[in-house]
């Protein structure tokens, strides 16, 4: 049987970096050459891989949905010459950028596994070398047709997951759905990957559109949403409390009405990390339903995101509709 062939992406984040003077920094050619000092990547239990280096490697907090792109394109154009794709990638965005592949990549018939770490590889200690192994395997699983995230001890569906802490090393979960595995001493697959999927991978026909988030908060008022909500802003993503309540402030409702008049879209989700919104639950939550907020069930804040900025043109959008869903 010949050895899969995985190609790594290495886009930037902590996994890549080296101490600078001033923190922790990007520098090409410097994974290249820690990887080359590991001989356990060239052992046969793994697949065979090449590296590519994005020019510039970033830190995951400069990107914009300008490299979500770039990286979507860039496994497009590569689909052909390998088994799966390795995303080596930032923690601070790379939720966001796993969503947004998630949308843009149709005819997925290869694994795409987003990984990174909270320390450098070049760390004695450090939980890159694992993460980075991990998901090496994971790319050559031939059946696992999805973009997902591969951390510490889960793999995660790319739309459900979420980073959860900045200092523990099991930095993503997915608080609203189980993780497609559990890296253990063994892989234990809570949904087994059943391929199936149809290429070639290309990407979705979208608009781009700007979007604005806006949690709810105690103290938050009319004018300070009128004035975030000016034009040219396409949609609002509004992070409710629970199940899907707000406070029903006659001002700020009207403001959110005005809004949606002019052709803003209006999404709730939920600020909780787990459960959804139900706009329909609770007197409150029916008011904000009323001036044209839509319920978008137990998407994460990530999910939505993505899924507006990158807007089918007549805006049809693959998520639940209530937290009834399973
Ligand atoms: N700031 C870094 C990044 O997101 C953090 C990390 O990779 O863990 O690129």
């Amino acid at each position: 049987m010949t050895r899969p062939h995985v190609l790594i992406l290495h886009v930037g984040g902590t996994i890549g970096m080296r101490r600078t003077p001033s923190g922790y920094g990007t520098h090409p050619g410097h994974l290249a050459e820690l990887l080359q000092s590991m001989p356990e990547l060239q052992r046969p239990e793994l697949p065979a891989w090449d590296l590519h280096e994005f020019d510039p490697l970033l830190d995951s907090a400069e990107m914009t949905p300008d490299d979500w792109l770039r990286i979507a394109e860039t496994l497009v154009g590569r689909q052909n010459d390998y088994d799966g794709f390795v995303v080596l990638h930032g923690t601070d965005t790379m939720a966001y950028t796993a969503a947004a592949l998630d949308r843009l990549l149709l005819g997925v018939h290869k694994p795409v596994v987003l990984t990174g770490s909270q320390i450098p590889l070049f760390e004695v200690r450090n939980d890159a070398r694992e993460n980075l192994i991990n998901a090496l395997t994971f790319a050559a699983t031939p059946d696992l047709h999805e973009v997902c995230i591969a951390f510490d001890d889960v793999l995660l569906r790319a739309s459900t997951a979420t980073k959860v802490s900045s200092f523990d090393l099991h930095a993503f979960d997915a608080p609203n759905a189980a993780p497609l595995a559990h890296i253990g001493v063994n892989v234990r697959w809570t949904r087994p990957p059943t391929g199936g999927a149809q290429g070639p991978m290309h990407l979705r026909p979208h608009e781009r559109r700007r979007v604005l988030s806006v949690r709810l908060y105690p103290g938050l008022t009319a004018d300070m949403l009128t004035n975030v909500l000016q034009d040219p802003i396409d949609a609002l993503i509004l992070e409710m409390y629970g199940a899907g309540n707000g406070p029903r402030d006659p001002d700020l409702l009207a403001a959110l009405e005005a809004a949606h008049a002019r052709g803003v879209r209006l999404v709730a989700v939920s600020q909780t990390p787990s459960g959804g919104v139900n706009l329909a639950d609770y007197e409150t939550g029916q008011a904000y339903a009323r001036v044209g907020v839509e319920s978008w069930g137990r998407a994460t804040t990530e999910a939505a995101l993505a899924a507006l900025t990158l807007s089918d043109k007549e805006q049809t959008l693959m998520l639940e509709p209530s937290h009834e869903a399973s």
